[in-house]
């Protein structure tokens, strides 16, 4: 009898939870590793490992206990993936390096010639001025460790430089902010064959800069969803990438516009759990196990609904049913902004 795959996931939050479900689905042992106790992703898993990321020899041991590595966020040290065989590890680190910068993400998409908002790099007073001068309304972001906002500060010409502002230097970016007609997202995949498909795109609505609503799948007129294809299998393909990318777009008036790139399984994406025939958790797992991937049908049209902070008690003792389903993340301790669980309402039962 041949023996199950085993997959190690970096990072065990409700990303690793869910890759976890569907690993189960399929046939696949998970071993998760993450420095935190409070896990979402350990009750899923076959086994848990709780240590530092920066930890040599429990690296080590993980990486000799599984037959592949993936990670389900981007902010993983750089050291540790190498540690890691690069044939063990699907997404490979080029992936992570390029995109755990913002700064280094803005120059592939320039290098890629995709359009995203106008930026500069936030070095000196200097740049600051010149920024609100010339975008007026402008966001600083950090170029690194930056999750539903945090590490984002809105400024315009009014904005004086004090010292909050000048801690930022040299570790941050300050973009033009975009009137934007609303925001959507590109959920892809690509395996070891170099196959690249598309989820349905699907729009999304944040709140206090957390996404808080999904909805797909979303009808764009053909050329910008040709467009928002166009530019992620360009992505997906030009960082080698293997398992599930995810593209953040601004829809404007004219264009759409790349906010950001996260090389993994993304929020904007749960809805695939009930909205189509392979979610992308586990089209995720497929890919990095070297399988080929064929192109998942739309079931449903999907409503997804972040539970934040305490909105979880509401839902904490109810039901899934045949139009909600609840997903908890099973956290200890619930907390201001903290992404507790999900609702998946199904729309409309079957489109074809
Ligand atoms: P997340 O982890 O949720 O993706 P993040 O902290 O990585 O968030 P961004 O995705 O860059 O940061 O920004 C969070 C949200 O802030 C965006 O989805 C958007 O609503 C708003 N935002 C970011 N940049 C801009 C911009 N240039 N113009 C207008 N709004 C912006
Ligand atoms: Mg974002």
């Amino acid at each position: 009898m041949n023996k199950r795959l085993s997959i190690g996931i970096l990072g065990g939050g409700q990303l690793g939870m869910m890759l976890c479900q569907a690993a189960k689905e399929i046939g696949i042992y998970t071993h998760i590793y993450c420095p935190d106790e409070d896990s979402p992703a350990k009750h899923f898993s076959n086994k848990f490992t709780c240590q530092d990321y920066l930890n040599e020899k429990e690296i080590i041991n993980f990486s000799n206990s599984v037959d592949i590595i993936t990670y389900e966020f981007e902010n993983i040290p750089k050291e540790t993936l190498e540690l890691i065989s690069n044939k063990k590890l699907r997404p490979g680190i080029k992936s992570l390096e390029q995109t755990q910068d913002r700064l280094v993400e803005r120059k592939l998409l320039e290098k890629l010639d995709i359009p995203c908002a106008p930026y500069k790099e936030l070095k000196n007073k200097n740049d600051f001025n010149n920024a609100i001068t010339h975008f007026d309304n402008a966001i600083i972001k950090t170029r690194r460790f930056g999750y539903d906002g945090k590490g984002q500060i809105g400024v315009s010409q009014k904005t004086i430089c004090d010292d909050n502002i000048s801690a930022l230097f040299n570790q941050s970016i300050v973009e033009k902010k975009i009137p934007f007609e609303f925001e959507f997202s590109q959920v892809s995949c690509r395996d070891i064959f170099g196959n690249v498909f598309h989820f349905p795109l699907t729009k999304n609505i944040h709140e206090n800069h957390i996404l808080k609503h999904s909805y797909a799948p979303l009808n764009l007129s053909n050329d910008f969803e040709t467009n928002a294809k166009e530019i992620t299998s360009k992505i997906i393909t030009n960082l080698d990438h293997v398992g599930v990318l995810a593209v953040e777009f601004f829809k404007t008036k004219e264009n759409i516009l790349v906010n950001e790139i996260a090389p993994r399984v993304h929020n904007s994406g749960h809805w695939t759990i009930e909205g189509c025939s392979e979610s992308q958790f586990k089209v995720h797992m497929q890919a990095v196990s070297g399988a080929k991937i064929t192109q998942p049908k739309l079931l449903n049209e999907c409503h997804m609904v972040n539970l934040i902070g305490e909105e979880i008690n509401e839902w904490a003792k109810k039901k899934s049913d045949n139009e909600v389903k609840i997903h908890l993340y099973h956290k200890n301790e619930i907390k201001k902004g903290r992404k507790m669980g999900h609702l998946t309402y199904i729309k409309d039962k079957r489109i074809d």
